[in-house]
């Protein structure tokens, strides 16, 4: 192993939602930060601008396999790259909503308490949203938490034919508003991410050292077991050692239970930082189903996600528990998610015999239906030998089919309006859950807390046994909303940062 002669402030380890905006936090405060990204680059031509080859098998996935709950193995959808999940990302960011919080009565029972408030998020969620240039208007979504102030920047203009069919669905009684989008304005990769906002612009300072393609396997703790000392990294099939004050990891839901589980010592026998149990479990994703409506004029299937509807966020007529919410996807050939959805594209080919991904691109129009989940132990990530394996069993699925059947009810709607000329009626809508191999979108394997017997970090996101390791990731979140974590998970981290900062 070759032990690397510098002293970081901070090492980093991961560079996507959670770590490469804590990057930008730290460096700004003149710290010395080493990130370790497993990933590289990301070429332009993979990114969120995609062609239609965005079906090619396994374009999003890893070359490395996990097990599933059923013991076959299956290959992840996300990438390992600068920037991280946030490279695929639809871009919307969106605030959980307060009462969130305090925890929600979802149909199969409460969500847990975060023991933090909207308040305590609400001025990074500003931050966070001036930092990664979020297109939006405040309190279009009725929905939506109090804000101190107004987005960032404007919404951007919508296809003329999603005009078209926001007044088909207020005709219905419906509220759509348009999705808070990061958007950079940049002609060749317009969708905002953790790179763009987060790493490039901190990457050239003296402060900032940037390794690629260095893969995390080991942290390496002192005789007592309290302090990391080394953070051991693959460098080329090379091993070397890093040394520095404070670790911080950023791997994602998943790697972050990974690195910890296989830093297991004499002192940390079931992994580091474990002496809960908690590291792995309560692995959640939201509920994620599409749906496909097809449209009467041929549109570019290359488009951001246009409209949020969250009339049935918190329930329906004669339903009192929250069902989720609705989002207008991207074109068909720019939206990673429905690539995802073997189920839709099947059952297109079976109804529409003549219709290819071209014809499908062009003359459909995409919906997500999303659900939040509930914390459960038993899901959860754990090594099979040196392998990953995943335990994972949906929940609060009455909710999630109520969601989709009363959307469906309402496109139904929409097409028979005789005034709706952009939308047609046809006999099924398409639909397809996203598989457990649709995994970017996770959370809660290394939850925070205040108590140490429940929880692994504090809420100030640092370790109840090893003083020394933080945690800025999805894996801290107690629980999973019907919104995208992206938001929340940025917004933590700057809240985050600034505990790290008294600590340096
Ligand atoms: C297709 C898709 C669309 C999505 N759309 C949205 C959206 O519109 N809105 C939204 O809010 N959310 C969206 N999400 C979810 C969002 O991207 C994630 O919630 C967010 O990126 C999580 O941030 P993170 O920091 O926890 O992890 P990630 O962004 O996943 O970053 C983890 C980083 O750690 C690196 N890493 C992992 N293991 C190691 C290791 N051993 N050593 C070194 N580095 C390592 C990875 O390569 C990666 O760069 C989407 C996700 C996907 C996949």
């Amino acid at each position: 192993m070759i032990i690397d002669d510098n002293h970081y402030d901070v090492i980093l380890i991961g560079s996507g939602a959670g770590g490469g905006t804590l990057l930008g936090a730290l460096s700004a405060a003149g710290h010395s930060v080493l990130l370790l990204e497993r990933g590289g680059v990301m070429p332009l031509e993979d990114q969120n601008l995609s062609e239609a080859d965005l079906f090619r098998k396994d374009r999003y996935h890893p070359e490395e396999k996990w097990f599933g709950t059923d013991g076959d193995p299956f290959s992840p959808q996300m990438v390992h790259a600068i920037g991280g999940n946030t490279k695929i990302w639809g871009g919307v960011l969106e605030r959980m909503r307060e009462q969130e919080f305090s925890g929600v009565k979802l149909q199969e029972g409460p969500s847990p308490d975060w023991e933090l408030r909207y308040a305590d998020l609400e001025p990074w969620y500003e931050r966070g949203e001036e930092i990664y240039r979020v297109h939006g208007v405040a309190g279009a979504d009725p929905t939506a938490p109090a804000r101190t102030g107004p987005y960032p920047a404007a919404p951007r203009p919508l296809e003329p034919f999603l005009v078209e069919l926001r007044s088909a669905l207020e005709r219905q009684g419906l509220h759509p508003y348009d999705l808070p989008l990061s958007w950079s304005d940049s002609a060749v990769d317009p969708t905002g991410d953790a790179e763009l906002f987060g790493v490039d612009p901190v990457r050239t300072c003296s402060n900032v050292t940037v390794k690629e393609h260095a893969r995390v396997v080991q942290l390496h703790v002192n005789p007592s077991g309290q302090e990391v000392r080394g953070v051991e990294v693959d460098i080329a099939g090379q091993h070397w050692l890093f040394r520095g004050h404070q670790v911080v990891m950023a791997a994602g839901a998943i790697g972050t239970p990974e690195i910890l589980l296989r830093s297991a010592t004499d002192h940390h026998v079931r992994g580091l930082a474990n002496g809960s149990d908690q590291v792995g479990r309560n692995l959640m994703k939201p509920q994620l189903t599409t749906i496909l409506q097809l449209a009467t004029a041929p549109n570019s299937g290359r488009y951001a996600r246009g409209h949020g509807i969250t009339d049935f966020y918190w329930g329906d007529k004669n339903v009192d528990f929250p069902l989720g919410s609705i989002h207008s996807g991207g074109g068909v050939l720019q939206d990673a998610l429905f690539a995802e959805s073997p189920p839709v594209l099947s059952l297109v080919t079976k109804l529409l015999p003549d219709f290819g991904i071209d014809q499908l691109a062009s003359r459909s129009i995409t919906w997500w239906a999303m659900s939040a989940v509930r914390p459960d132990p038993h899901n959860r990530v754990l090594l099979r030998g040196s392998q990953l394996q995943i335990n994972y069993t949906p929940n609060n699925r009455e909710a999630h089919d109520r969601l989709v059947y009363r959307w469906i009810d309402c496109l139904k709607a929409v097409e028979s309006d005789p005034l709706t000329l952009v939308t047609k009626a046809a006999p099924v809508h398409p639909r397809g859950e996203a598989p457990l191999p649709v995994i970017g979108g996770a959370c809660g394997t290394c939850r925070m807390g205040s108590d140490p017997a429940t929880s692994v970090v504090n809420l100030e996101g640092r370790s109840h046994e090893v003083h020394n390791l933080w945690i800025v990731d999805a894996s801290v979140l107690p629980s999973c909303p019907s919104v995208g974590i992206g938001l929340t998970v940025i917004a933590n981290a700057l809240r985050i940062a600034e505990a790290m900062k008294a600590s340096l």
